[in-house]
């Protein structure tokens, strides 16, 4: 009687390790990716410039040959395995990238396939302008109104009716993560490496932000109507305020 829930134990177990073992060897795969180092890249598939593929694949992958369409363009036995290629030195239109790679034993894995379409300099140059123009209008127009905003008139911001559409421009906006409220991140903050050094302009935490999604940033206007009808108040509380508070308190409890 007492082996048989043993031996179900047994098969459960078996069962549970074989799709583990099974995916453990799911990394027989060579993963192709494709990254620009200097050019012009539409994010619909026009390219224009330096790119490189990198190859990833098992540990034991001892060599992988490149390819754009049926032509080797490089064959790399050192990792990482990557190639950097620019896209004048091919024909203009639709090209499918492509690597094999080969293990130490001999087995050869074949990676996905990348299809770009490649540009003329001329062309990628018009692209780029039409872009570039409005962008750098807009980046002017937001570097004047973050200055002047958060550096001349500082904390007004916070006149802000909540549930304001804001603008989220160049740099994108972020979540204050104190008080909650979305603001737009300064173009010229410095560049941390998890984001951007900046303060926001409602409670004046300075903090390191990324900037979030415009769905993310549009949920948080949003919420502060919710938290405004909520709480009667936004929860803002400056350091100061905060530390005020703290010498009040110490002092009733000095007595
Ligand atoms: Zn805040």
């Amino acid at each position: 009687m007492k082996r048989k829930p043993f031996t179900l134990v047994l098969t459960f177990l078996i069962a549970l390790i074989f799709p583990l073992a099974a995916l453990a060897q799911g990394e027989e795969t060579l993963s192709l990716r494709l990254s620009r180092d200097f050019g012009y890249s539409s994010g619909s598939g026009d390219i224009q410039g330096n790119f490189s593929m990198k190859a990833t694949g098992p540990d034991d992958l001892a060599r992988v040959e490149f390819y754009i369409d049926e032509t080797m363009i490089a064959d790399d036995s050192e990792a990482p395995f990557r190639v950097a290629f620019t896209t004048d030195s091919y024909p203009q239109g639709i090209h499918t990238m492509a690597a094999v790679g080969y293990t130490s034993d001999g087995r050869e894995l074949r990676s996905n396939e990348i299809r770009a379409n490649f540009v003329s300099a001329a062309d990628s140059q018009d692209a780029m302008k039409k872009i570039m123009i409005p962008m750098l209008g807009l980046v002017f127009g937001i570097m004047v109104i973050s200055f002047a905003a958060s550096f001349i008139t500082g904390r007004k911001l916070k006149a802000l009716p909540p549930g304001t559409p804001r603008k989220y421009g160049f740099a994108g906006g972020a979540i204050c993560p104190r008080c909650q409220r979305p603001f737009p991140l300064r173009v010229l903050g410095m560049n941390m490496l998890a984001g951007k050094l900046d303060r926001c302009p409602y409670c004046g935490k300075w903090g390191i932000h990324r900037s979030r999604s415009l769905d993310d940033l549009r949920a948080a206007e949003a919420a502060e109507i919710e938290r405004d009808k909520a709480e009667g108040t936004l929860p803002e509380e400056s350091e100061e305020e905060k530390l005020r508070k703290q010498l009040d308190s110490s002092r009733y409890q000095g007595l």
